[in-house]
This record gives C-alpha cells, structure tokens and sequence, in this order.
C-alpha cells in the first residue's frame, strides 16, 4: 500500500531541487491588488449550473477538471506555496485551498483548526496550547505563524507520518501562507506559464469560527474578489462542508461564484449538516437550489466490496447530475487506495470512465493528468 514507485522517487528529487530554487514562502502576506485574476478558456465551461436545472448529456460534458488537492501534497507539505507552485507546473486545473482565520482575522491556507500535525508549534511556542492539549490557527496573529515551519502531516501521539514515503524534509523555510499571498502566486504562475490554473478555495468550520466570535466567509469572498474572482465565469469554486453556510454564502453575502457542497460521513461531525440526506435525490435537488456541484468521499461514489474484484457503483453521480450538479470528488492517493482497489489505474477508470464524475480531487495531479490522457 505505501510501496513508493519509482515516479516518486524521481519527484522526489525534483521537489527537493525546486523548494531549495523557491525559499520566498515565508514572505510577508501579499497585498491584493486590483488586477483582475486572467481568465482563460476554462476547461469546465460547459459544466451545467444549478439555475439550468438540466443534467448535460454525457456527451457534452466537458473534461473533467484535475484538482490539486492542497497543491501535490503528495509530493511536498500541504498547503505551502511550493506544494502550490509544484501543482501549477505539474498541469493542475485547480489548487484547492482551506482556509482559516487567524486571531487577527487574516485567511490562512491551512487545513486543520489545530496547528500542530503539519508545524513545529510545539516548539515554537510551548506555553501556547489549550486546555484540550491543542494549539489553534486561531489563537495566533498571522505574524506569529510566520515563525513556524511547516512539515509532512504526521500523526497525532506518535508523530509518524501520515504518510509513508513523502517529503521528509524539516525545518525548511515552508511558512503557513496567507490567502492574499496564495492567490498572488496564482495569479503571477498564470501570467508567467501562460495558463489559466483555477483556485477552489473550503472555509473550514464556519460553525466553529462563529463561535470564536469570527466570520469566514465573508473574509473569503472579499478576498476572492479582490483578486478578481466574482462569478461562475471565474476560474474559481468555494467549497464547504456545511449546507447552511453555503445557502448563506448564495442568499444573504449574495456571491455568484461556483458553490461546492462537500459531503461526508454524519459520523465525521463536520458540521450540523445530514449528509445521508443530502446523498438522496431530494438532498441532491435541494442542493442544487444553491450550488453547483457537490464533493462526496470517493466511496460514496464507488468502492470494492470484494478484494480486488469488480467496482460497486452508487446512484449518487448519475442522481447529482439529474439535479444539474457536478460532481468532484475526494482525495485521490496513489498511497491510500480506497479499500480492495486493485491499483491507483483501477480508482481513476471507475471514476472517470464508469462512475463519469466531472472532476476529482487528487493528492498526485501528475497520476490523475495521465490517467485522463494529459
Ligand atoms: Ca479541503
């Protein structure tokens, strides 16, 4: 299951040449200007919106979009501008970025609410946990999370990595990067490169940010569109976990942007949202009132009851699309197939070729590009 392929390898060198060439990552958060963020040609026009109503033949839906889940972090530590960089070259459609607040208030690219699976914050600042044992995002000014190094996400306890075989390296100058900083490197890395890579940006717990006394949302459209991201016709999509935060995002901060409901496990609690009724086609229509596409768990979608046998397919993708709704799902990991998949090759023709899903978020953009003939 972890056996490291010789492609990684030789990305493995690569990587360690290009974040030794890329040492800007800790530069002071990046001011938005008003440059609008290029638009090109994008590869998911034809993808159905929620006001069509409609689903798009099979024929007429565009390509599906590659969406470099927190940038290759399968090659370097997620979230850091060289994992984004890496991505962009690699050919990604799309970056995805979380975001959190700081204590300031400064949207951060960063997944978890606690600091301390992907940072040395436990050194750093010692004195600085919670009661629960933790240290948060938030408890931090964004001047503060400069002075931490971000690493290979490891476990919580052992400190093993999360992932076998990926990007060893510490204490190298990867710096936690503000959400300005981010969507200027996208916007120079299109400009210089001559392509049009989107941004697909989550706001992690809204729920858990509101009772902190802070709003992210809000913060994330702002900066959005400060960067020139507005509407659909935008090289962007906001996804979220929570269905109300969403239906806000649409109905009362009015953003015209692509909408993503993501969709998990009740059991996750990663949010107040019921995600066995939103996987029904009820749940799905009433989706679509609001948003775009949804982002389920790959096994939602399919999965190998019988080791290494036939693929099991769900309705969810074919009932999404009747909704009008594309469907991205995640996270494609050449080291972490889904259970009884026989090979990475199996995972990317079941959802590409069979399931037909619209795009797919994936830790290994360069696998998932050639998997699609790119
Ligand atoms: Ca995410």
């Amino acid at each position: 299951m972890h056996a490291r392929p010789r492609t990684l390898r030789r990305a493995g060198r690569a990587v360690r040449a290009l974040v030794l060439a890329m040492t800007v990552a800790g530069s002071a958060s990046t001011a938005p200007s008003s440059i609008a963020a290029p638009s090109g040609a994008p590869s998911d026009a034809t993808a159905p919106s929620a006001s069509g109503g409609a689903a798009a033949s099979t024929a007429a839906r565009a390509q599906p979009v590659v969406i470099a889940h927190r940038g290759a972090s399968g090659y370097l530590p997620e979230h850091t501008l060289v994992a984004k960089s890496y991505a962009h070259a690699l050919g990604a459609d799309y970056l995805e970025q979380d975001v959190v607040l700081t204590k300031d208030e400064v949207p951060v690219v960063f997944h978890d609410l606690e600091l301390e699976a992907v940072t040395d914050v436990e050194q750093v600042y010692p004195d600085r946990r919670r009661a629960d044992g933790h240290w948060y995002v938030i408890d931090f000014s964004y001047a503060e999370l400069q002075r931490l190094s971000v690493h290979e996400r490891v476990q919580p306890g052992t400190g093993a990595p999360a992932c076998a075989g990926r990007f060893h390296e510490r204490g190298l100058p990867l710096r936690i990067p503000s959400l300005a900083d981010e969507l200027a490197q996208v916007r120079g890395l299109n400009a210089a490169a001559g392509r049009d890579a989107g941004v697909y940006v989550e706001v992690k717990s809204p729920a858990w940010h509101r009772a902190q006394g802070k709003d992210p949302s809000a913060i994330v459209l702002r900066t959005l569109a400060e960067f020139g991201y507005r509407d659909r016709t935008d090289r962007a999509y906001v996804q979220c976990f929570d269905f109300d935060e969403l239906v806000q995002m649409r109905t009362e901060l009015k953003t015209e942007l692509k909408l993503v409901q993501l969709i998990g496990e009740n059991a996750w609690a990663e949010s107040s949202t019921d995600y066995e009724r939103l996987r029904t086609r009820e749940g799905l229509r009433e989706v679509a009132r609001h948003a775009d596409g949804i982002g389920p768990w790959i096994l939602h979608v399919v999965t190998w009851p019988n080791g290494g046998g036939a693929p099991a397919f769900t309705d969810l993708v074919r009932d999404a699309h009747a909704a009008g709704l594309v469907v991205h799902p995640y996270t494609l990991r050449v080291d972490q197939l889904p259970p009884n998949a026989p090979d990475v090759d199996a995972v990317h023709r079941a959802l590409f070729d069979r399931a037909g899903v619209d795009g797919l978020f994936t830790d290994f953009p360069d696998r998932t590009l050639r998997a699609l003939g790119r």
